[in-house]
């Protein structure tokens, strides 16, 4: 089905990804899972970084691969495929400098876009409160203008890469203002007085990867930082929102490959009542539903 929506250069770079993502990632799933909740994983985003597959959508001049989204999505099925804690880790980035790429200045992009897309510093992007999830214009973290500052308190909930990110793109609103009015985007630097990390959230499995919490605490942001004008806040996150999400759709159908692949192998396995369970048609149903669904939810992303 592939050939039907990808191109042949789309196929080549898939291609090149599963090669590169079966050989170093796949062999240290396990192992990287089994060693618990918080084991980031550092050293393979780093490779990740060095392959170009950091920064695979941004242009050539700030070191990315200058590809279509597209091509993010096949990476990012191959990532996911060989392990998925590292397809969230990958979006989080993504997301991260989404909104960099999108307004920042030439200035922002030199210092923040071009170590990002390089892998020598992960991002992040916090829009997400734990009052404010889906509903993001009810989020509450504030800012206030001090001369050449902006004061930011609030608190973040659910941020992929919490503090292993360095990169921050923080989203939040002037004091007193409601809904999608005085928001705006900031960039906060890991190490910025008044920013901390706060809990970090208990998983059940994919423990390679990292959601938590951000706290602001009197956060004081150099004016340097803010993204775009001021205002923009919210149009940036739905900007950033609308290409990334994608990512995680890519996501999702890796795992749900992966487990209509391991439901087969073991239907193929498994003996009962003098026969392989594969050999039962109420098996293969369930297989040729899952095959459907995964198909036509490739087709969806895909289009
Ligand atoms: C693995 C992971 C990584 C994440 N990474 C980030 C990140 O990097 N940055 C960030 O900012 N956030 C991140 N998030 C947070 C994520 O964006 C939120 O979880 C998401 O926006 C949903 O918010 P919520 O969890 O508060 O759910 P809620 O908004 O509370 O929704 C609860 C349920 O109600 C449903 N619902 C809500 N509103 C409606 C409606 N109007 N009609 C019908 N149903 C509705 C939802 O579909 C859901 O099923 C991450 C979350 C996860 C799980």
């Amino acid at each position: 089905m592939d050939e039907l929506f990808l191109t042949p250069e789309h196929l080549r770079f898939k291609e090149e990804v599963r090669a590169f993502a079966q050989k170093e990632i796949a062999p240290r799933a396990v192992e990287l899972d089994r060693a618990g909740p918080k084991s980031f994983p550092y050293e393979l985003m780093r490779r990740l970084g060095e392959k170009g597959l950091l920064g695979i959508t941004y242009p050539k001049e700030y070191g990315g691969l200058g590809r279509d989204f597209t091509s993010y999505v096949v990476a990012m099925e191959e990532v996911t495929l060989a392990y998925e804690a590292l397809g969230p880790n990958c979006q989080g980035h993504l997301v991260g400098l989404l909104p960099i790429y999108l307004r920042g200045t030439k200035e922002q992009k030199e210092k923040y876009l071009r170590p990002g897309v390089k892998g020598e510093k992960l991002s992040a992007f916090a829009l997400v409160e734990p009052q404010a999830g889906s509903d993001a214009a009810s989020i509450q973290s504030h800012i206030v203008k001090a001369e050449s500052t902006y004061i930011l308190n609030g608190k973040k909930a659910f941020i992929s890469n919490a503090g292993a990110a360095e990169i921050y793109v923080v989203i939040a609103r002037t004091k007193g203002t409601q809904r999608h009015q005085g928001v705006h985007a900031f960039i906060v630097e890991k190490g910025t007085p008044g920013f901390t990390i706060g809990n970090i959230d208990e998983y059940l499995g994919m423990y390679g990867h990292i959601t938590g919490e951000l706290l602001f605490e009197d956060c004081r942001i150099p004016s340097d930082n803010l993204l775009g004008d001021e205002g923009d806040g919210f149009k940036i996150a739905m900007e950033t929102l609308d290409r990334g999400r994608v990512g995680e759709c890519a996501q999702a159908l890796s795992i749900a490959q992966n487990s209509l692949q391991e439901a087969i192998r073991f239907a193929r396995e498994r003996e009962q009542f003098g026969k392989k369970i594969a050999e039962f048609q109420a098996i293969q149903f369930m297989l040729a539903d899952m095959a459907m669904n995964i198909d036509a939810g490739r087709l969806l992303v895909y289009r």
